[in-house]
């Protein structure tokens, strides 16, 4: 890289003279490009050209309602209706969340008193181990009390239940009742509604640019700068536009202003899309970053664009500032001689397999 380029702003300030110059180190920086038809390029015009990189954030909150239960210990029970879903507010958390947030919320307001439907508001059951008897039947004479004969021939008794033929129900203190675990015998359970949220975020990106810039090169460009940011609450009835409006009003670029009809397109098509019954959007962010660029457009006599025939003996490269070595940062798809240029112009050809951008 021999020559030396003076510092230049990143969007289209660079002196038509020098900006060739440009184009020229980043042929020289290819491997497979030759620098030849360069040498003899024409400066024709320069156009202002810009590029977007739009990131939509949406925080989805996600809703249900789980009835739960315990004994009643004497609480109070406003026994309040349960509302819609939504209807319970709290404090929001960042639009941006890394991981899904989970929290619940008990609405001791709709806390009721009721009898155990368990033991039928009696707190004591009947024990199912002995059926209420508060015995049963020995299993290992199977109720006979017979334990067999000695060698003698003598009968003796079952030596399980000492020839009762039954034996007492451990379970319930030969009682034949239990009480009830459900309402801790007591008869009555608290029954209450708890709220479960899960907060999650939502994000895209989309690109708008009057270049054929791909995404990913918008993506990877140092020399975007923020633009518009929105960072707000979204209410149930808001839309796309009318959140846009105020902020989109404010743009600064008039020659190519972002296309809110395109944005609106991705939000409900990515996000809104996704609301239903248990979910809604809690909260918008948009970062809106700008890359300004400088279309430059150049002859190269003796060659033609393959690319774009109808610009003939004209090319067109993209220049979006510099990277932190100070290269120039160019986008281009139709320099002519962009493969195998290393083995001369005569082999030099363009070809879309060995096209490097
Ligand atoms: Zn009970
Ligand atoms: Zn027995
Ligand atoms: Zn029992």
């Amino acid at each position: 890289m021999g020559n030396k380029i003076e510092p230049t702003k990143t969007d289209n300030c660079v002196p038509a003279t020098s900006i060739l110059d440009l184009m020229k180190i980043y042929v020289d920086s290819k491997l497979c490009y030759h620098s030849d038809p360069m040498k003899t390029a024409e400066f024709i015009d320069q156009h202002d050209r810009f590029a977007y990189q739009i990131d939509l954030w949406t925080l989805i909150d996600k809703r249900k309602f789980k009835k739960c239960e315990r004994p009643y210990n004497g609480e109070p029970s406003p026994n309040e209706n349960l509302r819609g879903l939504f209807d319970y507010e709290y404090e929001l958390p960042d639009t941006v969340l890394k991981r899904s947030k989970h929290e619940y919320h008990n609405l001791e307001q709709t806390r009721q008193k009721t009898a155990c439907f368990s033991c039928g508001g009696e707190g004591i059951k009947t024990c199912r181990s002995c059926d209420g008897q508060g015995h049963s039947r020995c299993w290992l004479c199977s109720g006979t009390g017979n334990g067999g004969t000695t060698s003698d021939n003598v009968p003796i008794s079952c030596l399980f239940c000492s020839g009762k033929g039954y034996t007492d129900c451990s379970k319930c203190g030969k009682t034949g009742k239990i009480h009830c675990r459900h309402c801790g015998a007591c008869g009555y359970l608290l029954i209450w509604w708890k709220l479960e949220i899960n907060w999650f975020t939502i994000h895209s990106v989309s690109y708008q640019t009057n270049t054929p810039m791909p995404p990913r090169k918008i993506l990877k460009a140092p020399t975007k700068e923020d633009y518009l940011i929105y960072n707000e609450k979204w209410s149930y009835f808001d839309t796309f536009h009318g959140q846009f409006e105020a902020d989109f009003a404010k743009q600064s670029n008039r020659l190519y202003p972002v296309k809110v009809d395109e944005l609106a397109k991705e939000f409900n098509k990515k996000h809104l899309n996704i609301t239903r019954k248990d979910r809604r959007i809690a909260k918008l962010k948009w970062n809106i970053q700008i890359l300004k660029i400088a279309e430059v457009v150049y002859e190269l006599e003796g060659y033609t664009n393959e690319h774009m025939k109808d610009l003939s003996h004209r090319f067109r490269f993209y220049y979006y500032g510099q990277d932190k070595k100070n290269r120039p940062l160019i986008y281009e798809n139709d320099y002519p001689l962009n493969a195998c240029g290393c083995f001369g112009v005569g082999c030099a050809h363009r070809s879309m397999c060995c096209t490097i951008s």
